[in-house]
């Protein structure tokens, strides 16, 4: 059983937005693909980037809340987010990012591919890993971009997660999402979809004795799993409620429709739709120059921008 293909986007929680904005596209170099407010909290932004489309599998977004204390590490909560590069991209990347100032671990090699950890401005954990191998996600590079086409970030490949007891977050994973065991490395055990590709794995750790982890900047917020369609995003609604899960009923987000569900650990799973997708209401060509707003926010829309921060696109420079 496959529910899901595999990573469809991941939204965590940011400090100042100008400085998120910053450093997703002038130093990471991915495209901000829309501009939009957090549904639920529309004083806020909601920033998404991805590739060069914003194709499902390399999005990553962020509620910028600066006032949040910052995130508690520890279990039921997602962690490291894995950004794949194509084998030797490393190169390249070590030094831009230390020549931006950015803190980066040592160089690692993981499940036999190469890693290099670091965080963000506000303490998000990252990692880019060459990837040798890529599920059959859409990738299309962002040629504006100020990284060249060849080092660019072709997916999201993986993330992490810590819990206390794997039992029952095993069992969900496998019989509500379709996952399978893989190996084990340095105490992180690999759960995969599909081919196990980059963008379609879990690591999960059991940290028996770790306190529960909590939401603030530098958290991942939630991790959403790609469903081709409505049907198979049922199904998948149906199998989680066979394992006991509860997930929601399905939301129209307008670029996809979701679901979500809190798993029994206590990290947050969305599945989403690959399409329509985020040119349904803006030109490819100008993804996230303007703030788009829901229909039902749009009369609101003075009052919205009155309360947004201006945000400034970077210079985009390159150094390679
Ligand atoms: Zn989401």
């Amino acid at each position: 059983m496959q529910n899901t293909n595999g990573i469809h986007h991941i939204t965590a929680i940011a400090g100042d937005p100008q400085e998120n904005l910053d450093f997703y596209v002038g130093v990471l170099g991915m495209r901000l693909v829309k501009r939009s407010v957090n549904q639920d909290v529309p004083d806020t932004y909601h920033l998404f980037f991805a590739d060069g489309q914003g194709h499902p599998g390399t999005d990553l977004t962020f509620f910028p809340w600066p006032a949040l204390p910052p995130v508690r590490r520890g279990a039921g909560q997602w962690d490291e987010v894995a950004l794949g590069v194509q084998p030797g991209a490393l190169d390249y990347w070590q030094p831009r990012l230390a020549s931006a100032g950015v803190r980066c671990g040592d160089l690692e090699t993981r499940f036999g591919e190469r890693v290099l950890p670091f965080e963000d401005p506000h303490g998000m954990r990252l990692a880019l890993i060459e990837a040798a191998e890529y599920s059959t996600f859409d990738f299309t590079p962002w040629p504006d971009g100020p990284v060249p086409v060849e080092q660019q970030i072709r997916t999201l490949a993986g993330v992490r997660l810590v819990e206390r007891d794997d039992a029952a977050t095993v069992r969900f994973l496998a019989e509500g999402l379709g996952f399978r065991r893989g190996d084990t490395e340095a105490g992180w055990t690999r759960y995969v979809v599909g081919d196990g590709a980059a963008g379609q794995r879990v690591d999960l750790r059991i940290e028996p004795h770790a306190s529960r982890g909590q939401w603030g900047v530098g958290a991942v917020h939630h991790v959403a799993w790609r469903a081709t369609d409505t049907d198979q995003q049922l199904q998948v609604q149906q199998a989680i409620a066979g394992v006991g899960g509860r997930p929601t009923a399905v939301i129209d987000r307008f670029w996809f429709k979701s679901i979500y569900v809190t798993e029994p650990g206590g990290a947050l799973f969305e599945v989403a739709t690959d399409g329509p997708g985020f040119s349904v209401d803006e030109d490819p060509d100008h993804l996230g120059e303007a703030l788009v707003l829901p229909s039902w926010l749009e009369p609101a829309r003075a009052d919205i921008e009155a309360q947004l921060p201006v945000l400034r696109m970077p210079t985009l420079a390159r150094n390679g």
